[in-house]
């Protein structure tokens, strides 16, 4: 970057903010101190039922059903392959076996007539015994094939053998980790309902207006609508409270809710606020 882009730029300024503390006056919501003390309660069981919900979606079980269900389909569609193959072989070795017998059939034949003294002209014995010798070698031939065919089907069955088990090992694993899954989501799912429960006991001491005001808040800023005030610290947003704001919280009644400045949530305050 040459130094033409140098300069003031408008994001570097000093942030424009709203008429001061406005916030603290209009529109004014009060609340026993002990009462917001409460919020803090109910922000700390809305934060674990937050995170419960986050552990249950992204639990390592649901990637690994994931991954060992899509390994199951393919050695599915492997074992599939392999059993067609297996069904095919059989066919095309009793179709083979069927050409052997027919070639053997006739062989004989032949050999039976050579044999009876019935064919005499040397013409016709000749092509008898022509047809006899291609018949043994169209029999070799035909014999090899059925071999061959043999060596397939019995290779097919192997495979389709092997892939079975493999997918019984599979779908085992799958069982375990389903097993596996359900119990963390049960375990899960057991605290978060005392969680609510809690919550609910403690929500009922909360005035409502005060109760609207921090859901509403919490909805706008990602799940956090009550923040403690630790060491002049907004613990919401992180933000130090200048000494102007400071003063200001200061001057509040106690049981003015105070809210952050900067991120606009409810501000608590406790004897650790640093004031
Ligand atoms: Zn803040």
């Amino acid at each position: 970057m040459g130094p033409a882009h140098r300069g003031i730029s408008p994001g570097d300024g000093p942030l424009d903010r709203p008429t001061p503390f406005a916030h603290l006056r209009s529109p004014e919501l009060n609340a026993a101190p002990a009462d917001q003390l409460r919020l803090l309660d109910v922000q700390a069981l809305d934060l674990r039922l937050t995170q419960l919900a986050h552990r249950r979606d992204n639990l390592p079980e649901h990637a690994e059903i994931r991954t060992v269900e899509s390994q199951i389909v393919q050695q599915r569609d492997l074992l599939v392959a392999a059993q067609t193959e297996e069904g095919d072989t059989a066919r095309e070795q009793t179709k083979a076996e069927q050409d052997v017998d027919q070639v053997r059939q006739r062989s004989t034949r032949d050999q039976q007539r050579l044999d009876s003294g019935q064919v005499t002209n040397p013409r016709d014995l000749e092509s008898l015994q022509s047809e006899i010798a291609s018949l043994a070698k169209r029999q070799d031939d035909l014999e090899t094939v059925v071999l061959e065919i043999m060596e397939r089907h019995e290779s097919a069955q192997a495979r389709a053998k092997e892939l079975a088990a493999a997918l019984e090992g599979l779908q085992n694993v799958a069982a375990e980790v389903v097993t596996r899954r359900d119990a963390a989501l049960a375990e899960i799912d057991a605290e978060a309902a005392a969680v609510r429960s809690d919550r609910s006991v403690t929500v009922e001491s909360v005035p409502a207006d005060l109760l609207k005001l921090y859901e509403k808040l919490r909805e706008q800023q990602g799940g956090v609508g009550a923040a403690r005030l630790y060491q002049r610290r907004c613990e919401g947003c992180r933000l130090e409270l200048n000494i102007t704001e400071l003063n200001e919280v200061r001057a509040a009644a106690p049981d003015t809710v105070v809210r952050c400045e900067n991120c606009r949530r409810i501000l608590v305050r406790t004897p650790d606020s640093g004031l």
